[in-house]
């Protein structure tokens, strides 16, 4: 039995396992295979594991999730040689279903960026193009998922990080509702936003894992307990009312190819029965991405002050302790992890709190409230999840304005604690266009069952064109 990693679904090759037509070790190895074959080129892996414990499937972990005994770089050289000495809550529960790590995916340094150029290990390429980046900052999982170098993976979402690499990469990525899955021992960045969620190659799969990873955890105190998954089967979306916010569809900076494939799954998706009618989100698209530039830095200026040389990865010599730490963050750290805790240690430093930090905690609740007003109105809200399609490998590297502009349309539901679901919906210029379905807080099951049906109705060929 040959098993097709470049097809297969997680429900695939868990069949190929049920049916007893290939054994967990093959399929593992075949995965291994497909590594050694095409990762070279597209550097999706840190790290490989050559042979994970489990009797099930194997999956792709972000390097920001902490896995026992298997490095957790978060892309930082500051934690080069951290390997964790336990798992994180995600992992043990992928392990109470017999997953096996494949490897652990590159990241931008602590998931800061949109592109993975922020690696500190260098960036993954889009297995569509390798001249272009897979997005970020989750681009390792989105690249291994897209090339076939594992089923499935998991990612981190702050503002984008899930959503944006699947639209760039052309497959299926779930950034759950906040507070849905636990954050124990995954690699904070800002507490406050960070979700883990599934990266997949169709909506089922990417609804099976949620219910793999959800649910409340006592070592998370901002976990709940999650309505239970249904895994979709739905073809039609009759009844389902789409609203389209005016501020994210067809809107300035959006590529013209990118507005024209949703337009056309708009009109699918109303052909399937659903109503599509215009909205409107002004503040929370206007504003998202400088708030979300306060929030995520002063959080992020608080959570990496652990990196001190003395608990964890890298150290550099000094003459006293002061001295150490300066060095060992100079070092160890990236220009992206320092230009945000320099925004972030400013905008919550005295005098200057109330001005930054506590007017984008207002305007967070704003941009909240806007969202919530929606959702008595509709069922899910569709745009792009991405302005553009995969753009070249440092187009954007030396301008950290234009690189954060690529969240303009991620950032805002991420903002809200919303879940937000990215489907490929057609190509532009020979690459992914995504299309993002957000739902209201826990409404990860209407989001799955409207996926799935305009994910039939399109017909989208996960596979890279070059790569078939
Ligand atoms: N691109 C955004 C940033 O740089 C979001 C990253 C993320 O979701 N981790 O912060």
């Amino acid at each position: 039995m040959t098993v097709d990693t470049l097809r297969l679904s997680a429900e695939e090759a868990n069949g190929l396992l049920t049916r007893r037509e290939a054994s967990s070790d093959e399929i593992y190895r075949a995965y291994l295979d497909a590594i050694g074959e095409r990762d070279p080129e597209l550097h999706a892996f840190l790290y490989v594991c050559e042979n994970d414990p489990g009797e099930g499937i194997p999956i792709a972990v972000k390097d920001v999730i902490g896995t026992r005994g298997i490095p957790t770089t978060a892309g930082s050289k500051i934690l080069e040689s951290y390997i964790p000495v336990y798992d994180s809550t995600v992992i043990a529960n992928c392990r109470e279903r017999g997953l096996r790590v494949i490897g652990k995916t590159n990241t931008d340094e602590f998931a800061m960026g949109s592109s993975t150029e922020n690696s500190a290990f260098g960036p993954s390429h889009n297995p569509w193009d390798p001249s272009r980046v897979p997005g970020g900052s989750g681009g390792g999982s989105a690249a291994a998922v897209s090339a076939g170098l594992a089923p499935w993976a998991l990612g981190s979402d702050t503002g984008g990080s899930i959503k944006q690499p699947a639209a760039l990469c052309g497959h299926v990525g779930l950034r759950p509702t906040y507070g849905t899955v636990s954050r124990y021992g995954v690699v904070a960045f800002a507490s406050s936003l960070d979700q883990v969620g599934p990266v997949a190659r169709n909506v089922r799969d990417c609804a099976f894992l949620y219910s793999v990873i959800s649910g409340r955890d006592e070592n998370d105190s901002t976990t709940v307990d999650v309505p239970a998954v249904e895994l979709p089967t739905a073809e039609d979306l009759k009844g389902l009312r789409i609203g389209v916010p005016k501020e994210m569809n067809g809107a300035a900076g959006i590529e013209g190819g990118v507005t024209a494939a949703v337009q056309s799954a708009l009109e699918l998706a109303e052909s399937l029965g659903a109503s599509v009618e215009e909205c409107s989100l002004p503040r929370s698209v206007d504003y998202g991405v400088a708030c979300y530039y306060l929030v995520a830095p002063a959080e992020a200026s608080a959570n990496l002050a652990r990196y001190d040389g003395v608990r964890y990865g890298l150290r550099d010599d000094g003459a006293d302790f002061r001295e150490m730490v300066m060095k060992t963050r100079d070092a160890g750290l990236g220009d992206e992890p320092k230009r945000r805790i320099m925004i972030g240690a400013y905008a919550l430093s005295a005098g200057y709190y109330d001005a930054y930090y506590g007017t984008a905690q207002k305007v967070r609740t704003v941009i909240k409230r806007e969202h919530d007003a929606l959702f008595e109105r509709f069922d899910v809200l569709v745009s792009p999840t991405s302005p553009t399609v995969a753009f070249p490998i440092g187009a954007k590297i030396d301008d950290p304005v234009a690189m954060y502009m690529n969240d303009v349309l991620t950032i805002p539901s991420c903002m809200a604690g919303l879940p937000g679901l990215n489907i490929p919906c057609g190509l532009s210029e020979g690459l992914p266009v995504g299309l993002q379905l957000i739902g209201p807080q826990f409404g990860e099951n209407t989001i799955f069952r409207a996926a799935h049906a305009l994910e039939q109705a399109i017909g989208f060929d996960v596979v890279p064109e070059r790569l078939r």
